[in-house]
């Protein structure tokens, strides 16, 4: 899981988690006048195709601040291709999370390099690729707001039609009309409460209203209903059609659906390959498949 991220205490879980919800970061971090634990270039260069170019890791190693004595990355390279879906699987502290903190430069590797439409991220203003990515977070926030506000939070200027639209498109209007005040209605703390499987929709509808080409998806690991399931499955899968779609997967239904998986084992990428090259292979990811990776990745 994408744990907080940031170097200043107590305020910088609140910054994770507004990053998670909308990329709201940027906002934030003006109003504050603080930084996060890398040096963001006041002026830097564009990203030359608005992030529709490839996504790079190359030779990244990299240890968390606060534990120097366990590499999270460990020679990591690879490279994902404009509108390709990719999952990253393997067991739990294998380094996948850690993959989304350095695209969204939370922290700078050691040494390596990360690219995004063939520029380094440090020569870029942060805001300028962070606007190209949207996250959807494991166990997304939801704020003590309408759920029509919540959903807003993705991009503020959004008009009701345009939150409902994503709502649909992310399998998340039904629930909401149901509820007693419709889009109305207060949720997250003192509201209503939502379940998972709820959250994620609207954290979905989050992402789709920011429209960035860019989707970096957390799977829940927690149970969903089967209705949620199928729902995420599909606004998820719709969504990804048209943007390059990264998945850190626990379900081997999402798993199946990716063009291509990488099999992360500490710290390193220790295969890749499509399911069934993978099972053919017999690995790790066979006997993660056969797990059905959520109860498998639990059991590690
Ligand atoms: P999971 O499936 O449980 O989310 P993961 O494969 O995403 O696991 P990471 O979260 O990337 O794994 O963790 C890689 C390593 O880095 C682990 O050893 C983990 O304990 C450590 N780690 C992760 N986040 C932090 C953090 N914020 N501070 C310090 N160490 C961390």
């Amino acid at each position: 899981a994408i744990m907080v991220a940031g170097s200043v205490g107590a305020l910088s879980e609140i910054w994770g988690e507004l990053q998670r919800a909308s990329g709201a970061t940027e906002r934030l971090v003006e109003l504050l006048g603080s930084d996060d634990t890398v040096a963001d270039p006041a002026a830097g260069a564009e990203l030359p195709q608005g992030g529709r170019g490839p996504i790079s890791f190359d030779n990244v190693h990299f240890h968390y601040p606060s534990r120097p004595e366990t590499a999270a990355l460990e020679g990591v390279s690879f490279t994902i291709q404009p509108g390709e879906t990719v999952a990253l699987v393997g067991p739990s502290g294998a380094g996948k999370s850690t993959v989304f903190q350095l695209l969204l430069r939370f922290y700078d590797p050691e040494s390596g390099r990360i690219t995004l439409d063939g520029t380094g991220l440090p020569e870029m203003a942060r805001h300028t690729f962070r606007e190209a990515m949207a996250l959807v977070p494991q166990d997304p926030v939801i704020f003590a707001a309408s759920a029509r506000d919540n959903i807003r939070f993705g991009r503020l200027d959004a008009t009701d039609a345009e939150v409902e639209a994503a709502a649909r498109a992310a399998a998340a209007h039904e629930f909401i009309s149901a509820l007693p005040k419709g889009y109305d209605t207060y949720v997250g703390e003192r509201g209503m409460m939502l379940s998972g499987g709820q959250k994620q929709r609207i954290a979905i509808a989050r992402a789709i209203l920011r429209d960035a080409p860019i989707l970096l998806l957390d799977e829940a690991t927690s149970a969903l209903d089967a209705e949620s399931e199928r729902a995420v499955q599909e606004a998820v899968t719709r969504m990804s059609e048209t943007r390059t779609t990264l998945i850190v997967a626990h379900r081997l239904a999402t798993v199946k659906q990716a063009d291509r998986i990488l099999v992360f084992e500490d710290g390193r990428i220790v295969a890749e390959g499509t399911h069934d090259s993978l099972v053919a292979e017999g690995g790790l990811y066979a006997r993660l498949a056969r797990l059905q990776f959520t109860s498998g990745l639990a059991a590690e």
